[in-house]
């Protein structure tokens, strides 16, 4: 068994047992496997051990990966979801080549994803990042303009709106990394108690992905712990 398929057995294991522990269905939480820095080989390697979604950042990155995987196996069915920052300019390529898009964050670009969505797609599922810890400096809507910006982006045509998405200040303790995740939860169950039709809670990463099961994290987005550490230098 290969390394990659090994780690991806053992993140099973771990998000099976956590979703236990929590008195929980594990089928409720999908493995999103972020494969940003790794090369279509490591990606293949995933994909035969069964794991077919992947999330990347890097907008050019992940379009040659999505080319040389077309050319490299045509028979696999990839789903594809882009989890880093978005510019406006970049937007047509990402509702072109994605399934889901987790980090809209601002009316103007769900607006640009739903007019650039083409028409023989099936709408771009969407997650809100959510700006949970308040910090000036991170990205995200803030909690209390999400209601506003999760009305217009259900709104529109070639969106489906599923969830939120939140990246926590890293933090040691369970009780720490747990805190946010709760806040994310109740902000989530508040926009439903409006009537919103979400059931995607996208949080959770290698360091942090045991707090957010416990939290009720509906997709996880895991890296490290499938393809070991990144080297950015490369
Ligand atoms: C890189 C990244 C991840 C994965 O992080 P790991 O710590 O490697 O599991 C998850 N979500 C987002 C938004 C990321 O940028």
């Amino acid at each position: 068994m290969s390394t990659i398929a090994r780690n991806l057995q053992a993140v099973h294991e771990r998000i099976a047992a956590i979703a236990r522990r929590a008195q929980r269905d594990p089928h409720t939480i999908r493995l999103l496997a972020v494969s940003k820095t790794f090369g279509p080989d490591a990606i293949i390697e995933a994909a035969q051990a069964g794991q077919t979604a992947f999330g990347e950042n890097y907008l050019q990155e992940a379009l040659d990966k999505m080319a040389a995987l077309k050319l490299a196996c045509p028979d696999i069915l990839f789903e594809w979801h882009f989890i880093g920052p978005i510019q406006s300019n970049k937007t047509r390529p990402i509702a072109e080549h994605f399934d889901w898009v987790h980090s809209v964050e601002r009316e103007k670009i769900a607006q640009r994803l739903s007019e650039q969505r083409p028409a023989h797609l099936p709408p771009l599922n969407i997650c809100l990042q959510v700006n949970i810890s308040g910090e000036a400096s991170k990205s995200g809507v803030a909690p209390q303009d999400a209601l506003t910006l999760a009305r217009a982006v259900a709104a529109m045509p070639n969106l489906r709106l599923r969830g939120l998405m939140a990246i926590p200040e890293p933090a040691e303790e369970s009780d720490a990394q747990r805190l946010p995740f709760r806040q994310l939860r109740l902000l989530f169950e508040q926009l439903r108690a409006q009537g919103l039709d979400l059931d995607t809670l996208s949080m959770g990463m290698s360091a942090d992905m045991d707090a957010a099961i416990a939290e009720g994290a509906t997709i996880v987005r895991v890296g490290t712990a499938i393809f070991g550490h990144r080297d950015y230098a490369k």
